[in-house]
């Protein structure tokens, strides 16, 4: 087993194994958390995982209930919440108990701020069972849902108190979820790891043919990653904002493209625009673009906007982006593969002519 330790306020660790769904009872006991357990999961994966590990902290001697909500962003809001908390009030739990967040992002985001406002905070852990929450949204505490008016708009920093990585669960995870989840780990290469970026260079083909020994160092690496910007920035005071890599401009196109786009697949697009926005500006010591074009191809990542996608919309969305910091736009670009730096307002103009550049073709 591979354990990793975030240093927060409160630290915790990540254990990352396979087949560690079977073991999470008994270092539940250990942890001694509460004496009762809310597993949230969304029906897909309580489907899949959710009602074996039910099976499992009950033949451990743990009590425990499955509360399961409809997959899907569309549930990330506070009508999941507030049913799910009326279910848990009315099924008796009380402060003594503890949340279980078993799912993809979706879940972790809505268990985890379920938990913090829970009766004014009970304890959870996070076990991902998607790529990119094993590699991202598990670790670092941001909790939160999604209004109409935009995404994670509410939430809260609550860090759980475990994070559980099985990466033998991703077998069942469609594919384009996976590379979803690549494109997350791509951006760990980038931002902070040359190595982790030629072992995906190496083995795209394994990675995107579920190799374990493959996902299991990936993980490990971009966990490893994660963990030491959020030790260091617990509430994104400013070196968290590196993990923004590729994010302002894939944002923009996200909602460009209605959220109909996976995320993942927006960020792989915006890591290219940030490398050539890292070239035009002078800012990249060497040229970063091909290499990462080729790397983003291999793991079967788009590089380009989609063509119906208005330049003009992506452009007043980018504005729009709450990364937009005090009133300024402000995008992390590379001076080269590993070094990040933040560049405050890049000229319209040369956002203008990268959006369409890259719409070309
Ligand atoms: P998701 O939770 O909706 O999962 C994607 C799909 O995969 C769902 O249909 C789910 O049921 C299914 N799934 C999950 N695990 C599976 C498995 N092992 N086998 C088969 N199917 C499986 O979405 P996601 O991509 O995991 O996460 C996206 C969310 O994460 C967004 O809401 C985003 O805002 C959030 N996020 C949060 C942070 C953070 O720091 N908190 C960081 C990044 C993203
Ligand atoms: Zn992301």
């Amino acid at each position: 087993m591979k354990i990793l330790e975030v240093k927060t306020g409160k630290p915790y660790k990540i254990l990352i194994e396979g087949g560690l769904l079977t073991e999470v009872p008994e270092d539940l006991k250990k942890l001694n958390l509460g004496y009762r357990y809310a597993l949230i999961s969304d029906s897909q994966v309580a489907e899949l995982l959710g009602e074996d590990l039910l099976c499992l902290l009950k033949e451990a001697g743990l009590s425990a209930e499955l509360f399961i909500f409809p997959a899907g962003e569309a549930s990330k809001n506070m009508d999941t919440v507030v049913s799910l908390a009326r279910e848990m009030i009315r099924a008796g739990f009380d402060r003594k108990c503890a949340v279980i967040a078993l799912g993809g992002g979706v879940t972790g985001d809505l268990a985890g701020f379920l938990a913090s406002i829970y009766l004014r905070g009970v304890p959870y852990v996070q076990i991902p069972t998607s790529l990119l929450a094993q590699v991202d949204s598990s670790v670092g505490g941001k909790t939160g849902v999604d209004l109409p008016e935009g995404k994670n708009l509410l939430g809260t920093f609550y860090q759980p108190w475990r994070v559980y990585i099985d990466y033998g669960v991703l077998s069942t995870l469609p594919f384009e979820h996976l590379k979803n989840g690549l494109a997350e780990v791509a951006k760990y290469g980038c931002i902070s790891s040359p190595e982790l970026f030629e072992f995906l260079e190496q083995n795209s083909q394994k990675l995107l043919n579920y190799d374990a020994e493959s996902l299991e160092h990936i993980i490990y690496e971009s966990c490893r990653i994660k963990a030491e910007v959020v030790s260091r920035d617990e509430k994104e005071g400013g070196l968290r904002r590196i993990l923004n890599f590729g994010h302002t401009l894939g944002h923009a196109i996200e909602a460009a493209a209605n959220y109909q786009i996976l995320h993942g697949l927006c960020v792989s697009i915006g890591m290219v625009a940030a490398a050539l926005l890292s070239e035009k500006l002078g800012v990249a010591e060497e040229k970063i673009s091909p290499r990462l074009v080729k790397l983003l191809e291999a793991l079967g990542l788009p590089t380009r906007i989609p063509q119906e996608l208005e330049t003009e919309e992506i452009l007043s969305f980018l504005r729009a982006d709450k990364k937009v910091w005090k009133g300024k736009l402000i995008f992390v670009l590379l001076k080269k593969l590993g070094i990040p730096v933040f560049y405050e307002e890049p000229p319209k103009e040369l956002l203008k002519e990268i959006v369409e550049e890259l719409k070309a073709k």
